[in-house]
């Protein structure tokens, strides 16, 4: 067993990202400046999008963009249950309702079809989730929304890095990242919408700050004008340079963390082979580079022995960290109490719900630790097998 605990994620920092961070502190400038428009130009180039705009988190951005695109009561919104429940909440937040559509069982991708079938005349908004990094089938959701005059927001928390048919995610659609720690690049807390839409991009920037007024110098001057006026009630959630540093530093790494994340999956996969009961998801079948945000599993409670749940405690007494990514939105207290009416409405979702589990894959991670995981598994299944046929006769 290993002597020292591997956790799920761990960011990966250098040396280089902590005296960046220290440079920052020493500027006399550490709130949003030079930094945050640097990371904010440095996404747009990546993704191709016209406008990045960064704020506190991709929760923040989501309430902000939701506010901005006037979603509001009587409006429906359609998106998966099987996501982080922050997506579902804001929804919920700007006091319009959630519309959730089941995933693909291997995939947890929404299909287009569900996806077409739960639109009505009250929806105003489609927000896929492009899950652990894989790209849902954003050309067939895009004909279907379009046929319907839906538009599309992409719940890309996970998809920094992923292309789609060729084309980065963040490029069409409205997209927002995620810089949270757990995610491929961050920048400690963190966010960025990108968008083609300058319109959109302006009442984002906003509403992001105090709702005071936006003009082309704010990106290239430190702070605001003083003179700047509330144009509408805003909120205060701008991206520090402090924060921001740490991403900037990192997005020349993202390709190699990739890489890194991608070679930990291919060794996860070809061991796993050997494994009964233990389930990978599987890639989708259109044309796409996979970010390999998440490398989940599925325990088979029938041919483990054991139920997902006991899977991770005997994995943590083992010395491996995991986590779940994620329960069921609609299975969450509040969702059963006040929204009940979609327990039991999606089938692909509480399945995976009840047996997902994510397993550790960072870049930092050695292909030592990546074994590690596997040998734990093993030991974990194997004591779970013994325990029950020995139990039954
Ligand atoms: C992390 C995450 C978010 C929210 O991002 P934060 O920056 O943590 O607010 C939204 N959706 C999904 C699918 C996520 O994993």
């Amino acid at each position: 067993m290993r002597s020292t605990f591997l956790p799920f994620c761990r960011p990966s920092i250098s040396e280089e990202d902590i005296a960046a961070i220290g440079d920052v502190l020493r500027s006399g400038w550490i709130t949003t400046g030079p930094r945050v428009t640097e990371l904010e130009q440095m996404i747009a180039d990546r993704t191709g999008a016209k406008e990045a705009i960064a704020a506190t988190s991709g929760t923040a951005l989501m309430h902000l963009t939701l506010q901005a695109m006037g979603i509001g009561p009587g409006d429906e919104v359609i998106g998966p249950s099987m996501t982080w429940v922050s997506t579902p909440n804001m929804v919920e937040m700007r006091g319009a309702r959630n519309v959730f559509v089941d995933v693909d069982r291997n995939t947890l991708l929404a299909s287009t079809d569900a996806i077409e079938a739960a639109i009505t005349p009250r929806t105003r908004l489609v927000i896929p989730v492009h899950y652990a990094g894989a790209p849902v089938d954003l050309d067939a959701i895009r004909v279907v929304c379009a046929k319907r005059g839906v538009p599309i927001l992409e719940d890309a928390a996970h998809a920094i890095g992923t292309q789609y048919k060729g084309r980065e995610i963040g490029g069409g659609d409205p997209a927002i990242f995620s810089l949270h720690p757990i995610k491929n690049i961050t920048s400690g807390e963190g966010g960025v919408l990108t968008t083609n839409d300058t319109n959109l991009a302006n009442r984002v920037r906003r509403l992001r700050f105090h709702g005071l007024a936006v003009d082309a110098n704010d990106r290239r001057q430190q702070g605001r004008s003083p003179q700047a006026e509330v144009q509408e009630p805003g909120y205060k959630q701008n991206m520090a340079d402090m924060n921001a540093v740490l991403a900037v530093r990192q997005m020349p790494r993202l390709d190699s963390f990739i890489a890194r994340r991608d070679a930990i999956a291919q060794l996860y996969r070809s061991r796993l082979a050997e494994v009964d009961g233990i389930l990978p998801m599987t890639d989708p079948t259109w044309s796409h580079r996979h970010a390999r945000h998440l490398f989940v599993v599925r325990v088979d409670e029938k041919i483990c022995g054991m139920d997902r749940n006991a899977f991770m405690d005997g994995l943590k007494a083992r010395n491996i960290g995991t986590g779940i990514h994620f329960l069921a939105s609609h299975g969450q207290k509040w969702y059963r109490e006040n929204r009940p009416e979609w327990m039991g409405k999606l089938p692909n979702t509480e399945w995976n719900s009840a047996r997902i589990c994510t397993i550790p894959c960072f870049p930092d991670m050695t292909d030592k630790d990546a074994h590690d995981v596997i040998d734990a598994i093993k030991e974990t299944l194997a004591g779970a097998r013994t325990t029950v046929s020995g139990g039954i006769r």
